[in-house]
């Protein structure tokens, strides 16, 4: 695939309830951007479908979906909305919440996504961060968030499998936030971080 037509992207990067799905969400509103989180995308598959059901097999242990078939699903995914008109490259920035998730997807996305930037959305206090997915699973209706035993199981996948992803782009590109802060706070901080990457565009 030329580099012209790579997707143009900006990564939300964080723990899971690092708030990237609440923040991604907000900042992809704007005309020129559009939220993509991995999560909703495997969600929204038919549950009875073969790969619909090979998701919830792995979602619902708190492990993540083997890399060739996440790859896969979001290709198809972007590629339906470009084909729909949803997207046009030249005008849009994808904001990518939950993908890359190993460094195994970022090889394998090397020739697809042109990562503008990477918002590194940190958080401290892991016990207030339990409590928080705790509490979205009532409200989410989030399977996964039901049991402390798969939260914790999926906090450290994070650390071994997606943390290292970090280190596959360049530091200058990676912004730092605080996101033990309030949502309005840490959205102001990611304004901050995003107003060169994307004004660059309009
Ligand atoms: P969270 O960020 O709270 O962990 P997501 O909604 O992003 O939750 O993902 C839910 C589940 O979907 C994950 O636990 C995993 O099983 C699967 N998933 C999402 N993104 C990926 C990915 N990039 N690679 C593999 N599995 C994924």
């Amino acid at each position: 695939m030329a580099t012209s037509t790579k997707y143009p992207s900006i990564l939300m990067f964080g723990c899971p309830g690092s708030g990237k799905g609440t923040q991604g969400m907000v900042v992809g509103q704007l005309p020129n951007l559009v939220h993509l989180a991995m999560g909703d995308i495997f969600r929204g598959l038919d549950k009875e479908s073969d790969i619909g059901k090979e998701f919830l097999s792995y979602s619902s242990k708190g492990q993540l979906v083997p890399d060739e078939l996440t790859i896969r699903v979001f290709r198809h995914h972007v590629d339906a909305l470009i084909e729909a008109g949803k997207i046009d490259l030249s005008y849009h920035m994808l904001i990518l919440d939950g993908i890359p998730r190993t460094t195994q997807q970022v090889e394998l996305l090397a020739d697809v996504i042109d990562v503008k930037s990477v918002i590194h959305l940190m958080i401290d206090d892991k016990d207030a961060l339990i409590a928080r997915l705790s509490k979205r699973a009532k409200t989410s209706g989030r399977p996964d968030d039901a049991d402390v035993k798969v939260i914790e199981n999926r906090i450290e996948v994070y650390e071994r499998e997606t943390h290292p992803v970090l280190e596959a782009y360049p530091k200058k590109i990676i912004a730092r936030v605080n996101a033990d802060q309030p949502p309005l706070a840490v959205l102001r901080d990611i304004a901050n971080c995003l107003v060169g990457v994307v004004s660059a565009r309009i």
